[in-house]
């Protein structure tokens, strides 16, 4: 028997029933924490309630000392896998238990942080279940829980109901009716939850639009076209994917060709770890990233016994592949011996088909067969893509799985005034920030692509709507050729109308002086307020003028026109030219840099070139 861990003299005080008040904040709303709660109370023997509210779940329970610190003991030990806690506040409570049990009780009202939370991948529970023949939802590819599945790819508003989401038009069925309605199960208030019976359905078509209606189980016969070298357009979780066999050369070059990408490696897809091990090594750090919650691609070192097609990932040593993020995945892929490309369901640059018709419209030249399904896709969420560098995992997409989890920002931040920033004109993503939290978007893509530019401008304003944020200030980048600055003076505009005034100043990522020349005077004195720096990232001055990262500063001269928008790309160059400094021959990158319009000077000290410090400060 496990002793008691209190001594023998202060057990009868520690025996004393109280009460808590117990604040939980963090990550706890939509990823059943209350029923957690419920379930750790009665395992406990605690009486009380549980509720959701503006600042996360509020707990009053009862109990004695004891078994109050077993309780939060095994809240933390036992969270639920999607949520994430921050912080428990803990205070007593003089009054005496009002309720003979431990209970959940309604939301109250108000301004509630909803907590809309990522997509999470299939959980094992579903996994079992979908591959049980004599469950209900065997072979089911709309499974889900409150541990897993569809969240910020299905939410068009808040609070987070089903009422609100795009499973509204699907009614519960009586047995899935007693699951959500059930605190003690995995279901209990899960949104998405769905069955055969009263879910989303898949089906197969022919690129033509035409039903394939012999197919029997979609999933299965659509690994069989993939077998025999189909191009496949899938809707997957976040918008659709285009899949083939990784191993057929021809079906890869195939689609290479008719998705119009060059060079870029495509991702891959495995049913489990002893397949991609067959063509990838990997660390434990890869293996955790590959099974994790959020499930994105992960960049492996191609060191395996099998190659894939030389055109999955031409002239690199490293393979993408991820492991099957939902039901759908797993039932395509588990019947499939090696592994598929499933790349973004577009062509070149532009944003991936979410929508039935768009996807017959845009992909019908390149997919032979489509794996439709009935439930709409709120929103387009790429797949997120890591990689572990020096043991650490690094996130190089942040999208599906990942965002719109807030991060939480350092001491200081928490009475900030609201802030949009607008981000920058390759690979963009924007960031909302309030009460010390950073709500950084899904991933949206280069901005010059006319479709990716209009899904920003749409994505915006979801956001705004969707987390109910009025900013005060919109960040927006220096180089005035950026459409990310263009919107954020155009939201600000639009606001200062309607009787909001957000200023609308600079914050400082990679601009320059001339940058700097360009703006106007009242910018010229923001730009003075953000103190700014060259090579740094700053938040300025509205909040704390200090530097919360910073690259060596590099000197460029470029050309003017459309090369200055690429700075991104010139600039981590520069920065591996000067780190060389002079020693080892570059001078084929100087020459093709120069083509592109950038004359640096490899070895040349950074500092007498910029004329600041290497803190960054003016000399
Ligand atoms: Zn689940
Ligand atoms: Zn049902």
């Amino acid at each position: 028997m496990r002793p008691h861990p209190l001594p023998a003299k202060h057990r009868s005080a520690a025996m004393r029933p109280g009460g808590e008040e117990i604040r939980v904040r963090g990550l706890v709303q939509g990823v059943g924490f209350r029923p957690t709660v419920w379930r750790l109370a009665h395992d406990c023997g605690l009486v009380g309630d549980v509720r959701n509210d503006s600042d996360g779940v509020l707990i009053h329970a009862w109990g004695d000392v004891w078994t109050l610190e077993r309780f939060i003991t095994r809240l933390y030990a036992e969270c639920p896998p999607l949520a994430r806690i921050d912080a428990i506040e803990r205070h007593a409570l003089a009054a005496l238990a009002d309720a003979a049990d431990f209970r959940i009780v309604a939301s109250v009202a108000g301004h509630a942080q909803t907590g809309v939370v990522p997509d999470a991948v299939m959980c094992a529970s579903c996994a079992a279940e979908i591959a049980d023949s004599s469950a209900r939802r065997y072979r089911y590819p709309f499974t889900n829980c409150t541990y897993c599945g569809p969240r910020l790819s299905i939410v068009r508003a808040i609070p987070y109901d089903r009422a609100n989401t795009t499973m509204a038009g699907f009614a519960l069925c009586d047995a899935c009716r007693d699951e959500y309605d059930d605190p003690a199960d995995r279901r209990f208030h899960a949104q998405p939850v769905a069955c055969p019976v009263c879910g989303p359905r898949a089906w197969l078509e022919a690129a033509d639009g035409i039903r394939i209606d012999d197919a029997g189980d979609p999933c299965r016969v659509l690994s069989q076209y993939l077998q025999d070298g189909a191009i496949a357009a899938i809707k997957g979780i976040g918008g659709f994917q285009l899949a083939c066999d990784a191993c057929n050369d021809a079906a890869v070059e195939r689609l290479r060709k008719l998705k119009r990408r060059e060079r870029k490696p495509f991702a891959l897809i495995a049913r489990d770890m002893d397949t991609i091990h067959r063509y990838c090594t990997t660390g434990e750090a890869e293996r955790a990233l590959l099974q994790s919650a959020a499930g994105p691609i992960v960049i492996l070192d191609a060191g395996g016994a099998e190659r894939v097609a030389a055109a999955v990932a031409p002239g690199v040593g490293t393979l993408g592949f991820m492991l099957p993020s939902t039901p759908l995945h797993q039932l395509l892929v588990e019947s499939f011996d090696g592994p598929l490309v499933l790349t973004s369901g577009n062509t070149s640059d532009e944003p991936q088909c979410i929508d039935n018709a768009d996807a017959r419209a845009r992909l019908g030249r390149i997919a032979e067969v489509f794996l439709m399904h009935d439930r709409d896709v709120a929103r387009r969420v790429d797949d997120s893509v890591a990689r572990v560098v020096l043991g650490r995992p690094r996130l190089l997409r942040r999208s599906r799985g990942y965002a719109p989890a807030p991060l939480v920002l350092p001491a200081g931040f928490t009475d900030a005034q609201p802030v949009l920033a607008m981000g920058g004109e390759l690979k963009n993503t924007f960031c909302l920030l309030r009460n010390g939290q950073a709500i950084v978007s899904h991933h949206i893509g280069d901005l010059e692509d006319a479709l990716t530019y209009a899904d920003y401008r749409r994505s915006a304003a979801d956001y705004l709507r969707l987390f109910e944020h009025e900013p005060q200030t919109i960040a927006v980048d220096l180089h005035p050729e950026y459409l990310s600055r263009k919107i954020g003076y155009d939201l600000a505009q639009a606001s200062r109308r309607s009787g909001a005034a957000p200023s609308c100043a600079h914050r400082r990522v990679h601009g320059r002086e001339r940058d700097r020349a360009r703006c106007g005077a009242r910018d010229r004195r923001c730009a003075r307020r953000t103190r700014f720096r060259r090579g740094r990232y700053v938040v300025g001055r509205r909040i704390h003028a200090d530097g919360l990262s910073r690259i060596r500063p590099v000197g460029c001269a470029q050309s003017g026109g459309d090369a200055r928008r690429c700075t991104g790309y010139f600039r981590t160059v520069a920065q591996h030219v000067c780190a060389s400094d002079g020693g080892v021959r570059l001078e084929w990158l100087c020459d093709a840099l120069c083509r592109a319009g950038f004359a640096g000077v490899p070895g040349e000290s950074a500092e007498r070139r910029t004329g600041f410090d290497d803190r960054g400060a003016r000399q």
